[in-house]
């Protein structure tokens, strides 16, 4: 079982270790010679519009996936034509672009963000009366952990949240304005869908987030509105069968204190975005759930059985950015697992996680 990997960072990477397990053998492709997947796994590199690297990356392969959603839509499209191809194109397409995207999430009744779109500076200010203050003004492409967004607290904000984001000096294209959710927490729901159509969900988490970055991840128990935590549920079972989704998809949302403001089929939960791959707020399933988003995935496109989503113990996860703390001192931790990627180190990268289980 050989499955090709639509990029190689440290998604790939976990990947290709729980490919491993289960005797699937997993190849990413990266245009960096140095993706940290390539310390694990066979590594192609090759630019995403370089027909010869991708099909290296195709030669052999059962079926291909992504591990980022920013992956050129047409080197994805030509992998499809060639060979069986998880997650949807469909659900990729959405996923790049904010607008699409809160189109596709409102249609399967996961209430989106209340926004508008913006492709000029006298749009921006219509869009600020429109929505009031704070908004996030947010590039409808190619933002990820917090960048290509701006929040606006004032008026006097919006001629340098638009030279920042939406002048030609700045980043261009469309942008989008959300109103600001004043949320009491961030949950995010992981399912995965196998070829039969059958949806498993892992519990509910609770996610921190610090200048637009996952920090930490927490069980995240009991919703305020168990009701509006099953519509989001069904939601996503909607959102997966009406694109024939198949492989893991992380959704996240908004949990608002009260209803107000909040339009049918939302209840408390206001889903923020959606990402066609496996995902951060799920690494504590390596340590912590029966089988982890990682195998799931490649169970799923696969076409094998998918594994028990259950949590098996309490824990928390904390993200590792910029570097790697001493590692001695991180091991003494009672029931710390520790993952590196190995990453440079940068600031803002992230370079690893750990999971403490039985806390
Ligand atoms: P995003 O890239 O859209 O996931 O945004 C990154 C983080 O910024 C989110 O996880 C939130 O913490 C915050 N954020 C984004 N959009 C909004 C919003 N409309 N209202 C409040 N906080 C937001």
């Amino acid at each position: 079982m050989i499955v090709g990997v639509l990029g190689g960072g440290q998604l790939g990477r976990m990947l290709a270790l729980a490919g491993r397990r289960i005797g699937a053998q997993v190849r990413c492709f990266d245009p960096d010679a140095q993706a940290c997947a390539g310390q694990v796994t066979e590594l192609v590199v090759g630019n995403y519009s370089d027909k010869a690297a991708l099909g290296r990356l195709i030669d052999g392969c059962d079926v291909v996936t992504y591990e980022f959603e920013n992956v050129p839509i047409e080197a994805a499209a030509w992998c499809a034509e060639r060979v069986e191809t998880h997650p949807a194109i469909a659900a990729l397409a959405a996923a790049q672009d904010r607008i699409e995207e809160k189109a596709l999430l409102r249609a399967h009744g996961l209430e989106p963000v209340p926004h508008m779109l913006v492709e000029s500076e006298p749009q921006l200010r219509e869009a600020v009366e429109a929505l009031g203050l704070p908004a996030v003004l947010k590039t409808c492409r190619g933002g990820y952990d917090g960048k290509g967004q701006v929040v606006l607290r004032e008026a006097a904000d919006i001629p340098t949240a638009w030279a920042e984001l939406g002048s030609p000096a700045g980043e261009g294209g469309r942008l989008v304005l959300e109103g600001f959710i004043a949320f009491s927490r961030e949950i995010s729901l992981l399912a995965v869908r196998g070829k039969d159509g059958q949806v498993r969900l892992y519990d509910p988490v609770r996610n921190e987030h610090e200048g637009g970055i996952l920090v930490r991840s927490r069980p995240a128990g009991e919703a305020v509105d168990p009701a509006s935590l099953d519509r989001a549920r069904a939601g996503i079972t909607s959102l997966m069968a009406g694109l024939g989704y198949v492989g893991v998809l992380a959704v996240e949302l908004f949990e608002t204190a009260d209803r107000r403001g909040v339009g049918e089929g939302g209840g408390g939960l206001i889903a923020n975005e959606m990402a066609p791959r496996v995902h951060n707020s799920g690494h504590w399933t390596i340590d912590a759930a029966a089988c982890d988003q990682f195998e799931n995935h490649l169970r799923a496109v696969l076409g094998l059985p998918l594994g028990s989503t259950r949590t098996i113990c309490n824990w928390e996860m904390r993200n590792l950015i910029g570097s790697v703390p001493a590692v001695g001192a991180l091991l003494a931790e009672e029931g710390l697992r520790l993952h590196c990627y190995g990453k440079a180190e940068k600031a803002g990268r992230k370079v690893g996680h750990v999971t403490v289980v039985g806390v």
